[in-house]
């Protein structure tokens, strides 16, 4: 393809805007390079975009809007544009909508200088108002870093103008932002920890694959507390000594700040972070010294996937099976997924590493697809937990308990001894349920066909779809008599209320994400209970992710049946998981480790694989199952989700898709549904399902196309396509 565009040559520019693929300009003054980032004309205003190719139209380039300018940003690789094409087809996302998932950084390509940065000063404005009180609390917040006027003015919530006015008066300092510096220089060859034979065998295997050069998938399957990342840290010394850049992926921030002390442990430098913690400033830097080829290694949110890497040799996807790393909002895409596809296209390797992983990446392996290494023992003295089973049918409790004397003595007998016990629910807020005890009404939300969380801590009842909330009522929303609202069932809030009364003198610790403002309380909270800062840790799935507690020996479930209930056949995958990864946060250090689960069904065979540890009679039965029933990861599927403010419309839509199902039909594949979805109504729209099955060889998303094409949707209905839904 033609690598560069003279002044008034056409050229295609994909652009962020919703309007059409690529549209054609004119090379501006000086020409430009294909895949560089470019400023155009759109009807009236200007909008980014990216040199895609020559132009397709027949319109005499003479009469092309030409470029405005040519953005000061690295262009875009040919294996990102690739990327994204491929993720497009492949999530059938319209390409702008992809484009914009690659330059969600602000001011890019603005020259550093032109730029105008804000923080503390040290003048007193003679009047002082809510909102500048707002604005100097927010600069104070931060420190000494300094904010572009748009973010101060967010962070506050207040005009640019108020900010403005504060300069004035020297309250607020305004200076030219400072060049982007350089990332400090991660050093590969630092003498990293002395590793075990099996962790040097597994690091000697992915350090030749890093040498390689070519493409290629690794399973790093190791259990809790085998040392996986100090294993894939060699992998990235690999990459960098190989001049290539690096990619880790964790599945929450809050893990951020432990990983990224043991990054500079190994290579005497931090890494560049990429989350929805990071401020703007930050972000453009790290976008802009990625695209340079400066920085060596993003450890990051899923989002990270899109950066601009130069010269990509290697992803870390860690706990890979974590759901969170499916974005179920805007572009539905899986990003463990996308970095197989991302490493394919750029001749880089792949290690997936978990102590649980998915069935997909557990069958690729078993299929040979992916090359599988297995730690097998904790590091150390430590030892892997062990489990049992806590049998609830024989423990008498009152319905307003959940901790079984059993349980309860366990936790005595550790906390004496000065170590952590840990009592995991996978349920936020104080109850689930909030039942009128005179009408039998259960308080749900108004907009969404779900119930009503009562969040003790917060005062409010909360809905946990659409994020709504109100205060508790004092009256029964639907007979009106007061009083005789109850909270029914339990929440990590309420379990902590039992464990306050059960054990007075304890210091109890309640994880849970909402109870914690902003990423760095939660970050300072989990640090306050490794330091040994509590006795009782209470916590939701929020503390199953790759937290080390190393005065941590007991792991109390609460409900191990609680994921088994419902039809999605994803259950007794994610029970298995989450239950393991749960138990593996006992006994991480030198003192053994014990998990008891408390179940109504300790017969049932998932509880049964999760106490044997035989996890690969686990998997093996679980992967009979899916390839009988034809389910993924052995038969493809996809998921239309319809949604509109009218129920029947809805429905409408629905049925006639599902009676035009030619396209479908012809590829081999077949189409259920229209039925409710899992939560019928979100935010006052009423969603609808249907799902599509087909074998695995059928080209799914090419039918899919067709099948949507002809739809003409009107009004407020929708149409969304989840490639390989998350539930089914
Ligand atoms: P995983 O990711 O498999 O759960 P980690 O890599 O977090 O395991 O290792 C668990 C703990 O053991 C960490 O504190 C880690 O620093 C320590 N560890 C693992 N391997 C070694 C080693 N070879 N030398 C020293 N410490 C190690
Ligand atoms: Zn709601």
């Amino acid at each position: 393809m033609q690598e560069f565009f003279e002044e008034d040559a056409r050229v295609g520019v994909l652009t962020t805007q919703p309007l059409g693929r690529v549209l054609d300009y004119r090379a501006p003054e000086g020409g430009c390079r294909l895949g560089a980032f470019v400023e155009v004309p759109l009807g009236p205003r200007k909008v980014t975009g990216v040199v895609w190719g020559p132009g397709e139209g027949d319109f005499d380039a003479a009469r092309l809007r030409p470029v405005i300018r040519v953005l000061d940003a690295p262009p875009m690789t040919p294996e990102m544009r690739a990327f994204l094409e491929r993720a497009g087809a492949y999530t059938l996302t319209p390409m702008p909508a992809m484009l914009r998932l690659a330059t969600r950084v602000p001011g890019l390509g603005d020259p550093p200088s032109m730029r105008k940065v804000y923080r503390l000063g040290e003048g007193q404005p003679l009047r002082m108002t809510e909102a500048r009180t707002r604005v100097l609390d927010a600069a104070r917040e931060m420190g000494g870093l300094a904010l572009t006027l748009g973010e101060l003015a967010e962070a506050a919530g207040v005009t640019p103008s108020v900010v403005k006015g504060l300069v004035k008066t020297g309250a607020i300092r305004e200076e030219d932002s400072p060049r982007d510096t350089a990332f400090p220089r991660l050093d590969p060859d630092l003498p990293g920890k002395a590793l075990t034979d099996d962790q040097a065998a597994a690091a000697a295997r992915l350090r030749a694959g890093s040498r390689s050069g070519d493409y290629g998938t690794v399973l790093l399957k190791g259990v809790t507390g085998s040392g996986k990342t100090e294993v894939y840290l060699e992998a990235v010394a690999e990459a960098l000594r190989m001049g290539r850049q690096a990619l880790v992926l964790l599945p929450e921030i809050a893990l951020t700040a432990e990983f990224l002390t043991r990054v500079e442990a190994r290579f005497g430098a931090r890494p560049a972070e990429w989350h929805s913690g990071v401020t703007m400033t930050e972000r453009r830097r790290t976008w802009k010294m990625v695209a340079e080829g400066q920085a060596q290694l993003v450890v990051g949110a899923r989002s990270a996937l899109f950066l601009p890497f130069q010269r990509l040799g290697l992803i870390v996807v860690d706990e890979e099976h974590d759901p969170s790393y499916k974005q179920e909002d805007g572009v539905l895409y899986n990003a463990r997924d996308m970095a197989v596809l991302r490493a394919s296209l750029n001749g880089a390797r792949v290690v997936l590493a978990s102590a649980t992983p998915s069935l997909e990446s557990w069958a690729n392996a078993d299929a040979g697809k992916y090359e599988r290494l297995d730690l097998t023992a904790r590091f150390g003295p430590a030892v892997m937990p062990e489990m049992r089973s806590l049998d609830m049918r024989g423990e008498d409790l009152p319905s307003d308990r959940w901790i079984s004397a059993t349980l309860a003595r366990a936790v005595e007998t550790r906390i004496a001894a000065g170590e952590q016990a840990l009592l995991f629910l996978n349920r936020r807020g104080y109850a689930p349920v909030t039942l009128c005890r005179a009408c039998g009404h259960q308080v749900g939300c108004d907009q969404c066909d779900a119930r009503m969380v009562e969040h003790r801590f917060l005062k409010r009842l909360v809905c946990h779809q659409c994020g709504e909330s109100k205060p508790i009522p004092e009256r029964c929303p639907a007979c009106d008599a007061e009083d005789r609202l109850a909270a029914v069932g339990p929440g990590v809030e309420r379990l902590a209320e039992e464990a306050r009364a059960l054990f007075p003198e304890a210091r109890i610790a309640v994880l849970s994400s909402d109870m914690y403002g902003t990423a760095r309380q939660l970050k300072a909270e989990i640090e306050a209970i490794a330091a040994g800062g509590a006795d009782i840790v209470i916590g939701t799935q929020l503390v199953a992710k790759g937290h080390n507690f190393p005065l941590l020996t007991l792991v109390g479930v609460i409900d191990a049946d609680l994921g088994l209930q419902g039809s999605d056949l994803r259950a007794a995958e994610r029970t298995f998981q989450l239950m393991r990864q749960v138990a593996g946060r006992a006994g991480r250090a030198e003192k053994p480790g014990l998990a008891l689960l408390q179940t109504y069904q300790p017969e049932h065979p998932v509880i049964r694989a999760i106490l044997s540890g035989d996890e690969e009679a686990f998997w093996r039965a679980e992967a009979g199952e899916r390839l009988a029933a034809g389910m993924p990861p052995y038969g493809r599927l996809a998921g239309i989700i319809l949604s509109g403010g009218d129920v029947g419309q809805v429905f409408d839509l629905g049925n006639t898709l599902a009676r035009n199902d030619g396209a479908l039909r012809r590829a081999g594949a077949q189409v259920f549904g229209p039925a409710a979805a899992p939560v019928a109504r979100v935010r006052g729209r009423h969603r609808v399902r249907l799902l599509v099955k087909a074998p695995r060889g059928v080209a799914l998303q090419p039918a899919l196309a067709e099948w949507v094409a002809p739809l003409r949707l009107k009004g407020d209905l929708r149409l969304a396509i989840d490639i390989d839904p998350q539930s089914f």
